[in-house]
């Protein structure tokens, strides 16, 4: 699995941290970022569901 931020797109609504808090973080101006060494997509259901819950569709899931 490999995870993608869309930066352009991301609004700093920060659902995908609350979601998957363990892979999403938010830098100093909310905006999301993976945390590292999670862009592999380790966490699984969790990340799914945030890419889910993100307002503005910033996140893509996509397996390797
Ligand atoms: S949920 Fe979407 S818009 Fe909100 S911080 Fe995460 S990537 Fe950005």
């Amino acid at each position: 699995m490999h995870i993608e931020i869309d930066t352009g797109v991301c609004i700093g609504a920060g659902q995908c941290a609350l979601t998957a808090p363990e892979v999403f973080t938010q830098d100093d101006d909310g905006f999301s970022q993976l945390l590292p060494g999670r862009e592999d997509g380790r966490g699984g259901a969790l990340v799914r569901e945030a890419a889910r819950a993100c307002p503005v569709s910033a996140i893509s899931v996509r397996q390797a």
